[in-house]
């Protein structure tokens, strides 16, 4: 599902560059739920962002899905992104001023889906994250749990090949944390594959594989016991 090979990225120039990855290969199968787990710096993002598609590498081959996508300009980017991958956020990322159903459908604005049928299909899937009767709230009128629930609903709309969670309980208490981390359990076993950024070891205990980075590179590549 995701084939990387010596992935580099390096932000700014001169005295102030940064390596944010250094040589970075990795490889996931489908089906697959990874942790990324790092301290603040490591490189977590920045890696989550060019395996989303959200951004390009310095150097090095990435392909998703079997397309290699590094060397895309941005409007085929965005077409892969919208076609196969979805995103969960810690900040949940929702228009304000769309309703529930509006967000998860949002995505679809921008295929030839009508919209009567992406709404409906946003409502079935508001009611799959348990906010069946939340479908005409808005962001503000939610509490953060239901926020990421939205938001995972929209992750799912244009049913994706990967979901990618960059700290998707962030901003979440524990006891939130661990009903969105079921969500995503669910999705896992329900065939998708999540890749999952955290910098919580109970968070990342809901994976099956832990990839751990420091400085821009890979230090740890292991599965977890079941
Ligand atoms: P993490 O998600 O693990 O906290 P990041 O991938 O966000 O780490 O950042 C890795 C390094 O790259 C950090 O030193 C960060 O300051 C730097 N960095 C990230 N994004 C940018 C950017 N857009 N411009 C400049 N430096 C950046
Ligand atoms: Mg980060």
């Amino acid at each position: 599902m995701i084939e990387a090979k010596g992935l580099s990225k390096v932000f700014g120039s001169g005295d102030t560059q940064v390596h944010a990855l250094r040589d970075v290969s990795l490889s996931i199968k489908e089906n697959e739920f990874v942790a990324i787990m790092g301290s603040s710096g490591s490189g977590k993002s920045t890696l989550m962002n060019i395996l989303g598609c959200l951004d390009t590498p310095s150097s090095g081959q990435y392909a998703l899905a079997g397309q290699p996508v590094s060397s895309l300009d941005d409007t085929s980017l965005s077409a892969m992104r919208n076609q196969h991958i979805g995103f969960i956020f810690q900040s949940f990322h929702l228009l304000p001023r769309l309703t529930a159903a509006e967000n998860v459908a949002l995505p679809l604005r921008y295929t030839d889906i009508p919209t009567e049928i992406a709404l409906q299909r946003a409502e079935h899937l508001l009611q799959q994250v348990g906010l069946g009767h939340r479908m005409d709230h808005k962001p503000y009128e939610m509490s953060g749990g239901q926020r990421q629930r939205v938001a995972i609903a929209r992750a799912l709309v244009n049913s994706p090949k990967v979901i990618f969670a960059d700290e998707p309980t962030g901003n979440l208490d524990s006891k939130t944390s661990v009903e969105i981390m079921q969500l995503l359990t669910n999705l896992h076993q329900q065939g998708n594959t999540v890749v999952m950024v955290t910098h919580e070891d109970e968070i990342a205990a809901y994976a099956q594989r832990v990839i751990r980075m420091r400085d821009g590179i890979i230090i740890e590549d292991s599965l977890c016991q079941a």
